[in-house]
């Protein structure tokens, strides 16, 4: 069985704690290979490399920089199946998916190619008499990133290639469900280039997070989990100084109008509630239909197909759909499932105790359908994380935008319209980062940024894209004068530049 180690120096390394977790293939619920924990002896290790390697790798110049995600693009491209692979063994996703995962991540090094572009500095001369001011964007030093199981090599890779690209080094914290993906990451970036050190993958669960936080050579911090950690990570890594950028869980509801083209609706609620096992941060898994006829037709589209959904292995062809992540992940869906039938919710398709034949001790919860669900119940208010597809019947518009406004979470959300009108007014008014029209998964591409609103993040920037440069650079103003006028004596009043 695979050792999985951490990677610090370029070194696999089992590192002192002694402390291990065993791995799992979801679909077939056997263990797959055993994690070393790491905690604060592994985490100052890493960060000493890190300090090492950011005196070069700062000073390299950016076009060189660049030039390390050129060939990881190549890279990424050349061996996405063996990514793929990689991430489907260990999380149960299918190889379709998992591929979709790498294009999404390859986007952002593809972005971080242009950084050149990006950390162009701004210049005026004649600021005053003989005098210039330009202003440049520093990297911060050694900076760290904590991951989720769910994309696990995608969300690395949201964080990666920006702060490599704009001169830091960083140190990786994946998540212990799914970390062989990490590490593959990790190779592909020294294979790209990247001088070792300069990207560190230390493994671990708490202990390894909180000698993250409290490091204090640990400049930044950028976080994506569950929203009681994020919160953590945040209120914790800003109290020992650092920056911290921390994306947090999710409620994603989507809004059916009477006048939209129900088949279409209907699929996309299939792909955004189901894919992935609905496991994805931007699964819709509250569909909001306006009035009684609109969520009697729609459900009559849905049932056939949740009933029909083709639920399998990631090696298997034509599966639609794999296991969730854990045994424990499992049990609390079903229990949520449970939870929502007893208080009222109907269960129109139900996907508890599912099987998969051969893969019996897999991880499956079968797709599940719920209708007549409402504000105050369980499985309105927090997320499920699992392929449970919700329906809360709205009486009208206004009452839908109210619902979404009013949840703790503003992730991503989408309206079903053909009414522009409709459309224009629910992207303005909605309480939520990210906003499909037509569109229901409406992750933006690699050159807007990332992040949701209220509960699901906290702190200041998105994540990739421009936000990430702002992230991972602190800005320098300087302000030149050269000998003449310096010599006129000191000047006491609050400088003005004229
Ligand atoms: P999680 O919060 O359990 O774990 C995330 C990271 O935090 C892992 O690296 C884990 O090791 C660490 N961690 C877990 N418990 C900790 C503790 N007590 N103290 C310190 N660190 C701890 O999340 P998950 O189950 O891996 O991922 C699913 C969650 O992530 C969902 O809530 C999902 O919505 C969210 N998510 C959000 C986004 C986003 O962009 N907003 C993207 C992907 C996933």
């Amino acid at each position: 069985m695979a050792t999985i180690q951490h990677i610090i120096n370029g070194q696999r390394t089992s590192g002192s704690s002694g402390q291990t977790q065993a791995v799992f293939n979801p679909a077939n619920g056997q263990q797959s290979g055993e994690l070393v924990l790491g905690g604060s002896d592994e985490v100052n290790t890493a960060v000493k490399s890190s300090l090492a390697a950011f005196e070069l790798w700062s000073a390299t110049a950016p076009a060189k920089r660049a030039a390390v995600m050129f060939n990881m693009r190549q890279l990424l491209m050349d061996r996405a199946d063996e990514v793929a692979l990689t991430i489907s063994k260990e999380h149960g996703k299918t190889h379709d998916d998992a591929l979709g995962e790498v294009t999404r991540a390859l986007e952002v090094v593809e972005y971080a190619c242009g950084i050149t572009e990006k950390l162009k500095g701004d210049f005026n001369a004649n600021v005053g008499p003989g005098i210039d001011t330009h202003s440049e964007r520093q990297p911060l030093g050694v900076v760290a990133g904590i991951t989720p199981f769910n994309f696990p090599a995608m969300v690395p890779l949201w964080m990666i290639p920006m702060a490599l690209a704009t001169g830091n080094s960083f140190i990786l914290k994946p998540s212990e469900r799914d970390p062989s993906s990490a590490n593959l990451v990790h190779d592909l970036f020294i294979e790209a280039g990247l001088p070792a050190g300069v990207l560190n993958v230390v493994h671990g669960g708490k202990e390894a997070v909180d000698a993250i936080l409290d490091h204090p050579d640990i400049k930044a911090v950028s976080f994506v989990g569950s929203t009681p950690i994020a919160e953590y990570v945040y209120t914790r890594g800003c109290a020992s100084g650092k920056r911290v950028q921390a994306l947090g869980g999710a409620k994603n509801h989507m809004i059916i109008m009477p006048d939209a083209d129900l088949d279409q609706a209907a699929d996309a609620l299939m792909g955004a509630g189901f894919g992935s096992a609905g496991e994805r941060c931007m699964a819709i898994s509250m569909a909001v239909p306006v009035g009684d006829e609109t969520a009697d037709r729609l459900i009559a589209k849905l049932k056939p197909q949740v009933e029909a959904l083709n639920i399998g292995p990631y090696n298997q062809e034509g599966a639609e759909m794999g296991p969730v992540i854990t045994a424990e992940a499992k049990s609390r869906i079903e229990g949520m499932i449970t939870q929502g039938e007893a208080e009222g919710a109907h269960v129109v398709v139900d996907g508890r105790n599912h099987q998969v034949d051969g893969y019996e001790q897999g991880f499956w919860v079968g797709a599940t359908l719920l209708d007549h669900v409402k504000a105050e119940m369980s499985v309105y208010k927090q997320e499920i994380f699992g392929p449970v597809l919700s329906v809360l019947r709205a009486k009208n518009y206004d009452e839908a935008v109210a619902l979404i406004n009013s949840h703790e979470y503003g992730n991503g959300t989408a309206i079903f319209t053909r009414d522009g009108d409709a459309a224009r007014n629910f992207a303005s008014k909605i309480q939520v980062g990210m906003v499909g029209i037509n569109v229901p998964i409406p992750v933006p591409v690699a050159y807007h940024s990332f992040g949701g609103w209220k509960r699901s993040i906290f702190g200041a920037h998105g994540i990739y894209g421009p936000e990430a440069v702002h992230f991972y650079t602190k800005l320098k103003t300087v302000t030149s004068r050269w000998p003449t006028g310096i010599r006129s004596g000191a000047q006491f009043n609050f400088p003005s530049m004229n």
